[in-house]
C-alpha cells in the first residue's frame, strides 16, 4: 500500500477526480509502488477541453499569467528537494540528476514569465508600398486556443514545465498528458500551478491510455496545437493524423560527437563519460556514437574506459549514485540484444550488475548495426576511429535523426565546419550535445522533429499575428 499522499486524482476543469480506476507508479528500480494516478479515459478528455475552452473565454491578462508562473517557480524552489525525490522515485533518475531537473524547470517557468511579460506583435512599415499609403498596421499576439501536451517518462518534470509554461506566458489553455510511466510529477505541478492562483479549466492533467486520450486531442477540433515530445515512430503518426492542426515534435536522436586530433582529449573524453550515461542514457541528447580521429583514437579510449569503469551503479535513491536502471524490462532487453547484435568490440560493460545494465562501451561497430544507426536509449556509447573530419562528419550525418550533435578541436576553422556542416538542430563546440539550458532553442531536423522549445521558441509557436490594418484621415 501507498501514503494517502501518493494517491494523486486527475484535474478537470478545477476539480481533481477520482474515476475509480487507479493506476500504480513503480519505481523501475525496485519495482515498488510509489504512487497511484487516477486513470482517464476519451470522457474526461472530452471534459477536459470543455473546460479548457470554457477557461479561454475569460482571458487572464499578461501580468496575472507572468504572476502565477513566477510563483510556480518560487514553489519548484522551496519544495525543490520533495521534487526531486518524486522525480526519482518514479523515473528511477539518480538524485542527482533528479536535482538538477528540478532546478531546471524552476529555471523554465523563470523564463516563461518573462516572456507572459514581453508578448507583443510589431509595427507594419506600410507606406513602403504604395498601395500602403495612409494606412497603419501593426500585428496582435493571439493565443493559438487550446493546446493538447504530451510527454515523455524521461524528464517527467522538466518536459511537462516545457510545455505548461510557455502555453500559460501565451494566454491558451492545455490539457496534458503526461506518460504513464511517470505521471506523479507533471500532477504535483499541477497542484502548486492550482496554489500559484491558475483559475480552473487552464491547466487539466489526465493520465491514462494513450492511443484513447491521444485520439480525442487529435479529433477534436477545438484542440488547435499539439506539442509532443516523445519517440519518432508515435510523433510523426500524430502529425499525420492531424493535418489541420500545429503538431509540433520533439523527438529521438542518435547523438554524435566528433573529437578531432587537436581536441583536448581529457576533456573530450571526461565530458563523453558523463555524457553517454548520466540518467542510463535516457536523455533524448544523450552521447551515443563517437567518432574520433585517429591519431587521437588509442589516448581517447584508453582515457575513456578507466572514466566509465568509475561510474557508480546502482540504487538512484543513493547520493552517489551515477547510472541508475532503465525505465523497464521491455527497455533492458532490447539494449542488451542490440549490445550482442553487434559486431563492434565491447571494451567494457555489455552485461548486467544486478538487474543494471553496466555502461557500455563498444569500439568500432558496423555501419549499419543498431547501436550505430537508431536510438540506444540506454548507457551505450560507441566509438569508432576515423582518418580525417571529413568521414567524421559523414558519419555523424549518417542518421535519420537530428537533434544536436558535439565537435571537439583546438582549431576554430574545424569548429565553424562543422557547425556548418553537421545537419542537426544544434551543434556544441568543446561541450557534449547533452548539454541543454533551458532558454536555448532547443529541437531537431529530420526524423527528429519540426519545432523549437524554450520558452521563447515556444511561446511563438503557441501564438498567432493578427494584423490591425487602420486607413488614416487625409
Ligand atoms: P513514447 O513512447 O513515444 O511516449 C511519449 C508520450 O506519448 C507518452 O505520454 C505516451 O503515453 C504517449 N503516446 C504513446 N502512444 C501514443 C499515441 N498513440 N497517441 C498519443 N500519445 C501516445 O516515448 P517515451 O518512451 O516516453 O520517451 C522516449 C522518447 O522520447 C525517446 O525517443 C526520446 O529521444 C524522446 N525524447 C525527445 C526529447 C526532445 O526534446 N527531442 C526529449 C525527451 C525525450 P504512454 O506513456 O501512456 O504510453
Amino acid at each position: 500500500m501507498v501514503a494517502a499522499a501518493n494517491e494523486k486524482r486527475l484535474l478537470v476543469g478545477g476539480e481533481w477526480i477520482d474515476t475509480g480506476d487507479w493506476l500504480d507508479v513503480r519505481s523501475p528500480y525496485s519495482g515498488d509502488i510509489v504512487g497511484r494516478a487516477a486513470k482517464a479515459g476519451a470522457d474526461e478528455t472530452r471534459r477536459a477541453i470543455d473546460a479548457a475552452e470554457r477557461a479561454m473565454q475569460e482571458p487572464l491578462p499578461a501580468h496575472k499569467r507572468a504572476e502565477i508562473l513566477v510563483r510556480v517557480a518560487g514553489a519548484l524552489g522551496r519544495r525543490h528537494e520533495e521534487v526531486a525525490r518524486l522525480i526519482s522515485d518514479e523515473a528511477g533518475k539518480p538524485l542527482k540528476a533528479a536535482r538538477v531537473e528540478a532546478a531546471r524547470a524552476m529555471s523554465t517557468y523563470t523564463f516563461a514569465a518573462v516572456e507572459a511579460r514581453k508578448l507583443a506583435g510589431e509595427m507594419v512599415p506600410m507606406d513602403a508600398a504604395q498601395a500602403g499609403e495612409g494606412k497603419l498596421a501593426f500585428t496582435l499576439r493571439r493565443p493559438i486556443g487550446i493546446v493538447g501536451a504530451i510527454s515523455p517518462f524521461n524528464f517527467p518534470l522538466n518536459l511537462v514545465a516545457h510545455k505548461i509554461a510557455p502555453a500559460l506566458a501565451s494566454g491558451c489553455a492545455v490539457v496534458l498528458k503526461p506518460a504513464s510511466q511517470t505521471p506523479m510529477s507533471a500532477l504535483l505541478l499541477a497542484e502548486l500551478e492550482e496554489e500559484a492562483g491558475l483559475p480552473p479549466g487552464w491547466l487539466n492533467v489526465l493520465v491514462g491510455p494513450a492511443s484513447e486520450i491521444g485520439d480525442v486531442l487529435v479529433e477534436d477540433d477545438r484542440v488547435k496545437l499539439i506539442t509532443f515530445t516523445g519517440s519518432s515512430g508515435v510523433g510523426w503518426k500524430l502529425k499525420e493524423r492531424a493535418p489541420k492542426k500545429r503538431v509540433n515534435l520533439e523527438l529521438g536522436n542518435a547523438t554524435p560527437v566528433i573529437v578531432a586530433a587537436d581536441a583536448d582529449v581529457t576533456v573530450a573524453a571526461t565530458k563523453v563519460a558523463q555524457n553517454a550515461f548520466a540518467f542510463a542514457g535516457q536523455s533524448c541528447i544523450s552521447v551515443q556514437r563517437v567518432y574520433v580521429e585517429r591519431d587521437a583514437y588509442d589516448t581517447f579510449v584508453q582515457t575513456l574506459v578507466p572514466l566509465v569503469n568509475a561510474l557508480k551503479v546502482g540504487d538512484p535513491a543513493d547520493e552517489e549514485t551515477d547510472v541508475g536502471p532503465v525505465i523497464d524490462e521491455d527497455a533492458r532487453e532490447r539494449i542488451l540484444e542490440w549490445i550482442n547484435a553487434t559486431s563492434g568490440e565491447v571494451l567494457t560493460g555489455g552485461d548486467l550488475d544486478g538487474d543494471l545494465i553496466r555502461p557500455t562501451v563498444i569500439a568500432n561497430p558496423g555501419r549499419n548495426d543498431e547501436v550505430s544507426c537508431e536510438e540506444v536509449f540506454g548507457p551505450v556509447c560507441t566509438v569508432t576511429a576515423v582518418d580525417s573530419i571529413d568521414e567524421a562528419i559523414e558519419l555523424a550525418n549518417a542518421t535519420r535523426y537530428g537533434l544536436q550533435a558535439g565537435i571537439f578541436t583546438g582549431n576554430i576553422d574545424t569548429a565553424f565546419r562543422a557547425a556548418q556542416e553537421l545537419d542537426f538542430g544544434g551543434v556544441t563546440v568543446n561541450e557534449a550535445p547533452t548539454f541543454r539550458s533551458d532558454q536555448m532553442p532547443y529541437g531537431g531536423v529530420k526524423d527528429s522533429g519540426n519545432t523549437r522549445e524554450g520558452p521563447r521558441y515556444a511561446v511563438h509557436e503557441m501564438t498567432e499575428d493578427r494584423l490591425v490594418v487602420i486607413d488614416l484621415p487625409s
